[in-house]
C-alpha cells in the first residue's frame, strides 16, 4: 500500500465489528462453534455465503419426481419395514394423491425414529431423489411430520444451504445469520468500494445482494441463482475477486518494502556463457532477459513469472539470472518439483556453468549421510549456484548469502513453498530476489489475477526451427498398427516415448502399467532397444536410462508421467500417450512438449480406450487441433475451470466463497481498474475491504 491504511472505524460504530455474541441468543457455546468457522464478528456472518439452494418453495407429486432431482414431496406413510440383515435398514413407504410409491431409505436411524413413522402419519420430506429397484427413493431425506390434514405452507423464499461445521446444523447457523442481517446498515455506510468507481459498472447494491443472496425471494430466477449468474451473486464475485487482488497486491506491496541485494554485475560470466552456447537468443528470451537484469539490479526483490510453453526456453533464461547473481557474489538456489527434473537442471547448469568456473551443488531428498553434510556445510559457506528440490527448504538447509531463488514449475508447488525458499534466504528485512518459472500458460486476464503478486514476463516465441507437432487420437483397438508406426519411426533412425498414465495418483501402478507396457514392445519389437522409466526406480538407475536414450542408446523408452516436466531429447520425435482420454489438457500439452524439440517433423499419438465421454472427446479434439499453448489453456479453462489449471488444492489460495474465475472471467478488467484505483486513491478503503472478505486468511496472505 502507498500510505498507511487508516484505521478502520472503532467497533461501537460498525455494527459490522461487533462480536458475533452481541447478537441476541449468542451464548458462549454458539460463538465457539462460529469460530471454528472463522465467524467472530457480524460481517463475516454477512459475507457468510449459501454454498447453494434448497427449493421447497412447492410440492412435487410423487409421480412426477425425476432421478437426479432434488424436490419436496408430501405423503403419507403406507408401510414401514425395518431390516438388520446386512446392515441396519429403515424402509419407508410414502404415498400422495398421484398414487404413486417413494421410498425413504435410512440406514442409521434411532428406535424413536421408526415408532415416529408410524404406517397413516404424514410427512413433509426433502431429498434428492435417486432410482431405486421399485421406483423412486430418497436416501436419508430431511422429513417433518405433519399434524393433521391441512397442508402447512410451503416456504415462500429459496432455502440456503450453507458452509457449516459438526454441531452447528442449518436451521441454527441460519438463523444466526439472519439475525446478523438485521444490523445490516444502509447503503451508503455498508460500501466499501467508492460510488464513482463502481458506478459505471451498474451493480445492485451490496446491501441488496447480501439480502437476496441470504433470503432469495420467491420469484428469485432460480436457474441463475444455481448457476451463480444472478445479479446479486454477480455484485458480491465482483466484490470478492476485487478483494482477492487487493490482497495480493498487498502481499507484493510488504515484499517490495524489503531490501534485497542490488545484483548489476560486470556481465563477464553471461557474456562468456553467450559466447559458449550453440545458439542465439530467441528475440523474446533477450527481452526477458533484460526485464530480469533491470528487477535484479534494483534494491526492491524481484518478484517476477516467467511464462513461457514448453520448449520456449526458459532454463537458459534463468541460469543467465543466476550468473548476474553469482557475478556479484551471491548465492542462487533453484527448486524444481521433481528429482528427475532437477537432476537435469543440474547436469544443464553443470554443463554451462563449470567451464566458467561456478561450482553447482546438488540437493535432493535422495542425498543423505556424508554427501548431504558435505552439501549442506558448501551452502553455507557460500557455494554460487544450489539446484534441487523440496529438500532446499529443509531445516538445517542455511545460505550465506543467498540472493536470488529460482522455482521452476511453479504450478507444481504452493504459495507456501516459494515463499518459504525466500525465507531461506531472508536476514532482518533483506530477502532475495524471487524468480518463478512456469509452463503452464494461463490467459493473461486470469494470471493478472491469479499471480496479482508477480510481475509477468511472456516467453511467447519458440526458438526457430521447430516444426508443430502433429496429433492424432487412435483406439487403443488399433493398438497393433501403433506399435507398427514406431517400428517404422525408428527404423529412419527416430526415437519414441511410450507414456504410460493412469488416473490413479499411485506410483506404484503406474510403475505396473509401464513394465506391462515394456514387456509387449520388447516382446513386439524384437530388433529395437527399448528402455524403461518410472518413479519407483533408484535416481542412479533412472538417470542411466535416461542418459542412454539421450544418447541414442536406445529406440523406445517406456515411460510413466515422471516425464512429464521438462525431459528434453531433441531427437525424439514420436510420443505415444496411453489412456490419453483420462488425462487433462494441461497434462497431455505437457507431455506432448516432449517431443517436437529438434527439426525433424514430430507427431504424438493419444490412445484411447473408447467409448469416449463428451468432456474427452473435446479434449482431444482440441490438443488434434492446436499446439499453442494459451489456446489450449483457455479451452482448458472452458472445459474444466481454473480450480485444476492454478493447482488450487496445493495453493489454498483462490478457494473463493461465490466468485468463480472461469464464469466470471468477464469481471477480472473492471476489477483490475477499480482495484488500481482504490489502492492509489482509498488505500483505508481497501484495507478495510480486505479485512471484510478475508478477515483471518489474510494473516495468511500476508506471511
Ligand atoms: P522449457 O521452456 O520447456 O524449460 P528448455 O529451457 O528446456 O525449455 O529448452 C528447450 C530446448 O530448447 C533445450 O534443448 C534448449 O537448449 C533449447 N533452446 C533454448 N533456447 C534456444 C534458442 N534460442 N535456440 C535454439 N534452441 C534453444
Ligand atoms: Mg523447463
Amino acid at each position: 500500500m502507498t500510505s498507511p491504511a487508516r484505521a478502520p472505524l472503532a467497533a461501537a460504530e460498525d455494527p459490522g465489528l461487533q462480536p458475533v455474541s452481541t447478537l441476541p441468543g449468542v451464548g458462549p457455546a454458539l460463538a465457539q462453534a462460529l469460530a471454528r468457522l472463522g465467524l467472530e464478528r457480524v460481517q463475516d456472518l454477512w459475507f457468510h455465503l449459501p454454498l447453494r439452494y434448497e427449493d421447497r418453495t412447492r410440492l412435487t407429486p410423487i409421480r412426477e419426481l425425476r432421478p437426479g432431482q432434488s424436490a419436496q414431496v408430501e405423503g403419507r406413510v403406507e408401510a414401514v419395514e425395518t431390516g438388520f440383515r446386512y446392515r441396519p435398514q429403515l424402509k419407508v413407504a410414502l404415498t400422495d394423491d398421484s398414487a404413486a410409491t417413494l421410498v425413504l431409505r435410512f440406514f442409521h436411524f434411532r428406535r424413536a425414529q421408526v415408532e415416529q413413522l408410524a404406517p397413516g402419519t404424514r410427512l413433509r420430506c426433502y431429498g434428492e431423489v435417486r432410482l431405486g429397484a421399485n421406483g423412486p427413493e430418497m436416501v436419508h431425506p430431511q422429513y417433518e411430520r405433519i399434524a393433521g390434514e391441512a397442508s402447512a405452507p410451503v416456504e415462500e423464499r429459496l432455502t440456503p444451504v450453507y458452509p457449516t461445521t459438526e454441531g452447528l446444523g442449518q436451521k441454527r447457523i441460519a438463523g444466526v445469520i439472519a439475525k446478523a442481517l438485521l444490523r445490516l446498515p444502509d447503503d451508503a455506510r455498508l460500501e466499501l468500494v467508492p460510488a464513482a468507481l463502481r458506478a459505471p459498472l451498474a451493480l445492485s447494491s451490496l446491501r441488496e445482494a447480501l439480502l437476496t443472496v441470504h433470503r432469495p425471494p420467491a420469484d428469485a430466477d432460480v436457474a441463475q441463482l444455481t448457476l451463480g449468474t444472478h445479479p446479486a451473486q454477480q455484485r458480491l464475485a465482483f466484490e470478492e475477486l476485487l478483494t482477492h487482488h487487493l490482497s495480493l497486491k498487498r502481499l507484493r506491496a510488504q515484499v517490495r518494502a524489503l531490501r534485497a541485494p542490488a545484483l548489476a554485475g560486470d556481465g563477464r560470466l553471461r557474456k562468456a556463457l553467450l559466447a559458449r552456447l550453440p545458439f542465439a537468443l530467441t528475440g523474446a528470451q533477450r527481452r526477458v532477459g533484460a526485464e530480469i537484469e533491470r528487477d535484479l539490479a534494483a534494491t526492491a526483490p524481484m518478484l517476477r513469472l516467467v511464462q513461457g510453453d514448453v520448449g520456449s526456453g526458459k532454463t537458459v533464461v534463468a541460469a543467465l539470472a543466476a550468473l548476474a547473481a553469482v557475478e556479484c557474489g551471491h548465492q542462487v538456489a533453484l527448486m524444481a518439483p521433481t528429482e528427475l527434473l532437477a537432476e537435469q537442471h543440474l547436469r544443464n547448469f553443470r554443463g554451462w556453468f563449470e567451464p566458467l568456473g561456478v561450482d553447482v551443488v546438488w540437493l535432493a531428498g535422495k542425498v543423505q549421510g556424508r554427501a548431504r553434510k558435505a552439501a549442506l556445510a558448501a551452502v553455507a559457506q557460500g557455494a554460487p549456484v544450489t539446484i534441487g528440490t523440496h529438500a532446499l527448504m529443509q531445516e538445517g538447509v542455511a545460505f550465506a548469502r543467498l540472493g536470488l531463488a529460482i522455482v521452476d514449475e511453479q504450478h507444481r508447488f504452493g504459495v507456501h513453498q516459494r515463499l518459504a525458499l525466500r525465507d531461506k534466504g531472508a536476514r532482518g528485512d533483506g530477502v532475495p530476489h524471487q524468480l518463478v518459472l512456469t509452463a503452464t500458460p494461463i490467459p493473461r486476464t486470469l494470471a493478472m489475477t491469479a499471480y496479482a503478486d508477480l510481475d509477468v514476463s511472456a516467453l511467447d516465441e519458440l526458438p526457430p526451427g521447430r516444426t508443430p507437432v502433429q496429433t492424432v487420437a487412435i483406439s487403443n483397438a488399433r493398438r497393433g498398427e501403433v506399435i507398427e508406426r514406431i517400428r517404422a519411426a525408428c527404423a529412419e533412425g527416430r526415437q519414441a516415448y511410450w507414456v504410460c498414465t493412469l488416473i490413479e495418483e499411485s506410483e506404484q501402478l503406474e510403475a505396473q502399467a509401464a513394465e506391462v507396457a515394456y514387456a509387449e514392445l520388447t516382446a513386439a519389437l524384437p530388433g529395437l532397444r527399448i528402455g524403461l522409466v518410472h518413479g519407483r526406480m533408484k535416481p542412479k538407475d533412472k538417470q542411466a536410462v535416461m542418459d542412454a536414450f539421450k544418447a541414442g542408446e536406445l529406440a523406445v523408452l517406456v515411460a510413466t508421467t515422471v516425464i512429464e516436466v521438462g525431459v528434453d531429447v531433441p531427437n525424439a520425435s514420436l510420443m505415444v500417450i496411453e489412456n490419453a482420454e483420462r488425462l487433462g489438457l494441461a497434462q497431455l500439452h505437457q507431455l506432448r512438449g516432449r517431443v517436437g524439440r529438434g527439426s525433424v517433423a514430430s507427431s504424438c499419438v493419444l490412445l484411447y480406450r473408447p467409448p469416449l465421454s463428451q468432456l474427452a472427446r473435446q479434449r482431444l479434439e482440441v490438443m488434434r487441433e492446436t499446439n499453442d499453448g494459451f489456446r489450449i489453456a483457455e479451452k482448458d479453462l472452458e472445459l474444466r475451470g481454473p480450480g485444476e489449471l492454478l493447482g488450487t488444492r496445493q495453493t489454498g489460495q483462490l478457494a473463493f466463497r461465490i466468485a468463480d474465475l472461469a464464469r466470471d472471467a468477464r469481471l477480472l478488467p473492471a476489477v483490475q481498474r477499480v482495484g488500481e484505483a482504490m489502492l492509489v486513491q482509498h488505500p483505508a478503503l481497501a484495507e478495510r475491504l480486505v479485512a471484510r472478505w478475508i478477515g483471518g486468511a489474510a494473516r495468511y496472505a500476508g506471511a
